[in-house]
């Protein structure tokens, strides 16, 4: 009997210890950490209680029960712990923990001195029969603290198990049954402990079950899932899903829908539902449906609902079909943020019309579907928009814009038309060509021009028209092209609407020209400075303006009026300036050398020079490269520069001032707030255009706002030049007012520096 349940017992032991070695290394988590505790502390004291039994030695005998009842003490902590960390009802505090582990060892020592101690105090070893006549070392005699041990035992074994109802009174009727049958498995431990303790039989049978519930605590814990459990929890997704499920048997019985498919068909019977399926399946059997998803929409009241729908058919094990379902996903929320996502990517915030790059998809789709139409292209563009934000504020800006619009929207008559805004104050109609009527535009753009409601500033709305000719080229070089048909009605205050023709396309393809040999020309040196001297009122030349010239090896000297626009537009003309100061820099360098250090040297500024190249990090590092003095160049900024980003732009001409150049304002007088910009920003010198001189059809009014204009600029501390003096009398009239500096054709045309030095430098020759 001894030699059987001991061989079996180590079996059984040896088979736990693998598999928790198994389940260890596959499965990581803290529950399965806990169990795997109890998974190796069961069979070591399975294996300790079988040694004992087999031990032929007293001593051993003696040692073996010892381990055997303190391991039983550790196999109770782990099952403590075990129940603590899967109910989650209670957490030990750390003094509990101290607690239980000094009463355990205290067990643990007893238990140990026991064996060696003379007078038993726990339990004696002493042969005993095992009922079949083999004889083993049992325990023959328990002393006093015996009860000790047992009551740490029991009392354990009630924490364990406190827990563990706990739970199963608190958790929903579908997981209690897993909990129950780990309690049960605790129970039958403790059962057959009472029988153990209560009958004769001289071996411990009850050993044997720690292995089994190890085993029962790792299956009902980890494997096994109670019946009913999933399909409770599948019955309750489906239940409060917030998609629409209907279930039908094979007949077309509708077995299942949960209550948004009741609140969809408006039904608490059924039957919508039902006829639902035999409409879908028009005639059709079941069987010989497939697998589908769609998209529907559906008009409830004034609203419009998106579904996404799907319809699978149900097969068992063998194939056979055995019913099938529906789900409605309502997508109408996402529908609607696509549409307006959608919305936000094709229109423009502000007018409400398709911007530039849906107006550009739409024209390449209309163009792509009728290659036999005819169309053009219409492109509006608001003089000087710019200054009406400025003047007006932005919403009048805005007001402008949107009425813009509407008035695109009103033109935008007949089949094929498409109109957007292509950005700032630019809009454009693309539409046939037999529908353009001139006299309409005219009339829609005579009546946006009172939209200021100033009775000195009127609207311009110049408009450019591009017959498409090309159907091949992208709508935006459309849009270019009517554009420059614009660009030849820019400074013209009565013309509005502009052709692009041949004319403009010579132009284009000279500005092509230009723009493809400018790289080389740069590179071979083909461009230099003239110089135009600038007078004082006492004649003594104080130095000149540098003026870009192309030598161009067919052409010869080419103006710059010819080239300049050009690389402005394309961007080029950094390049052309960054060198052109620096051949500047170079000839004041020569002539400080030779001890011309009065001359100074004044350069222009492109405004595009302000939005690619940092001006100030530029000029100062020519300078200080160069070791010229800042005040002998002076820096020529354009209205039009200082306009564009006002507020950068003064901070801008402060510091290059307080580094020590002499600031300009060239053409001061030609744009629109001249005056107005003086109150917020201070440079050295106005540099008075004269054209507004000669423009004018009341000379004698101008002449008395240029008397103004040198009063107030001398007030203001800042120096006037007068460009553009051509005859005796400009000289006369510009001394007597105060003007300081003159340049012009009366004193000089621009020349080869070479001359320059000729006549004004005479010793460097
Ligand atoms: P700007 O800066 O206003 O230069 C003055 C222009 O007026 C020069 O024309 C000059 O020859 C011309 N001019 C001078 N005195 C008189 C006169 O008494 N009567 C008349 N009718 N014209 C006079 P230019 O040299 O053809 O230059 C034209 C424009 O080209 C310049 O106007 C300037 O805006 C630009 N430019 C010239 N060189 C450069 C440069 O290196 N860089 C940049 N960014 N622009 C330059
Ligand atoms: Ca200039
Ligand atoms: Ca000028």
């Amino acid at each position: 009997m001894r030699n059987v349940y001991t061989t079996l017992l180590l079996i059984f032991a040896v088979a736990i210890l693998i598999c928790s070695y198994v389940i260890s290394k596959k499965d990581k988590t803290e529950l399965t950490k806990a169990i795997c505790y109890i998974m190796i502390a069961a069979p070591l004291t399975m294996a300790a209680y079988a040694a004992a039994l087999l031990a032929t030695d007293l001593m051993f005998a003696q040692v073996m029960y010892a381990v055997y009842y303190t391991v039983s003490d550790i196999l109770l902590i782990n099952m403590l712990v075990y129940a603590l960390k899967y109910t989650k009802v209670y957490e030990m505090r750390k003094w509990q923990k101290i607690f239980l582990l000094t009463v355990v060892a205290i067990d643990g020592a007893l238990l140990i001195v026991n064996v060696f101690t003379e007078n038993v105090f726990i339990f004696n070893c002493g042969k005993i029969d095992d009922g079949s006549g083999t004889m083993f070392y049992g325990i023959a005699e328990r002393g006093g603290l015996y009860n000790f041990h047992r009551t740490i035992i029991y009392a354990m074994v009630v924490l364990v198990v406190i827990p563990l109802v706990v739970k199963i009174k608190r958790s929903p009727a579908m997981y209690r049954k897993k909990f129950w049958l780990t309690l049960a498995s605790l129970i039958i431990i403790i059962a057959a402990n009472v029988v153990y303790v209560v009958t004769d039989i001289s071996i411990d049978f009850s050993v044997a079950t720690y292995g089994i519930m190890a085993v029962a605590i790792y299956y009902f814990n980890v494997i096994y899932v109670p019946q009913g459990l999933v399909e409770g929890l599948l019955s309750s997704s489906i239940k409060n899903m917030d998609d629409s499920v209907i279930c039908f048997d094979v007949d077309g019985n509708c077995v299942y829908a949960n209550s948004v498919a009741y609140a969809f068909f408006k039904t608490v019977e059924g039957v919508p539902i039902t006829s639902y399926l035999n409409e879908w399946l028009t005639g059709r059997k079941l069987s010989e449906t497939s697998d589908t998803e769609w998209k529907e929409s559906h008009e409830i009241g004034t609203l419009t609902m998106h579904y996404s729908k799907q319809f699978k058919r149900l097969c068992d094990a063998d194939g056979r079909c055995v019913g099938c379902f529906f789900k409605f996903h309502d997508e109408t929320e996402d529908v609607k943020r696509l549409e307006i996502e959608r919305y936000r990517a094709t229109h423009d915030r502000l007018t409400g019309i398709y911007n530039r790059d849906y107006f550009y998809e739409r024209v390449n789709e209309t163009v792509r579907k009728n290659p036999d139409a005819e169309y053009c292209m219409v492109c509006s563009d608001i003089k000087d928009f710019k200054l009406v934000n400025d003047i007006f504020g932005i919403n009048k800006g805005d007001e402008i814009l949107t009425a813009i619009a509407k008035a695109m929207m009103n033109l935008s008559t007949g089949k094929d038309t498409i109109y957007g805004r292509l950005s700032g104050d630019r809009f454009a109609i693309f539409m046939q060509r037999r529908l353009f009527r001139k006299e309409i535009f005219l009339n829609a753009i005579d009546s946006l021009s009172n939209l200021l409601g100033s009775t000195t500033y009127k609207l311009h709305v110049q408009v450019g028209v591009y017959d498409i000719v090309d159907k091949d080229i992208e709508p935006s070089v459309m849009c270019d092209r009517a554009y420059m048909a614009i660009t030849t009605i820019k400074s013209s205050l009565t013309t509005i609407i502009a052709h692009y023709n041949d004319d403009i396309r010579e132009a284009t393809l000279e500005e092509q020209k230009v723009t493809g040999e400018f790289s080389e020309a740069l590179g071979a040196g083909q461009f230099c400075f003239y110089l135009q001297p600038q007078v004082s009122v006492k004649e003594k030349v104080l130095g000149g303006e540098a003026l870009v010239r192309w030598i161009h090896p067919e052409r010869g000297l080419v103006p710059p009026n010819d080239f300049i626009p050009v690389l402005e537009r394309t961007g080029f003309i950094c390049r052309l300036d960054m060198y052109t100061w620096e051949l500047a820099c170079q000839k004041l360098r020569e002539w400080h050398d030779k001890g011309y250090t009065d001359y100074h040297i004044s350069v222009n500024i492109s405004p595009k020079d302000f939005y690619f190249t940092d001006v100030y990090k530029t000029f100062t590092e020519l300078v200080e490269r160069y070791k010229i003095p800042p005040k002998s160049l002076r820096l020529e900024i354009t209205e039009t520069a200082i306009m564009t980003d006002f507020k950068k732009q003064a901070v801008l001409i402060q510091r290059l001032r307080e580094y020590g150049f002499c600031v300009e304002m060239d053409d001061f007088g030609s744009g629109y707030s001249s005056l107005n910009m003086l109150k917020d920003m201070s440079v050295d010198t106005l540099k008075v255009d004269m054209e507004f001189l000669r423009k004018t059809e009341n000379p004698e009014r101008t002449r008395t706002i240029l008397k103004m204009i040198v009063s107030l600029s001398k007030q203001l501390g800042m120096e006037v030049i007068t460009e553009g003096v051509e005859t005796k009398e400009h000289v006369d009239f510009l001394t007597e007012i105060g003007t300081d500096v003159f340049q012009g054709y009366y004193f000089a045309k621009p020349m080869p520096v070479s001359e320059f030095e000729k006549r004004y430098l005479a010793d460097l020759n």
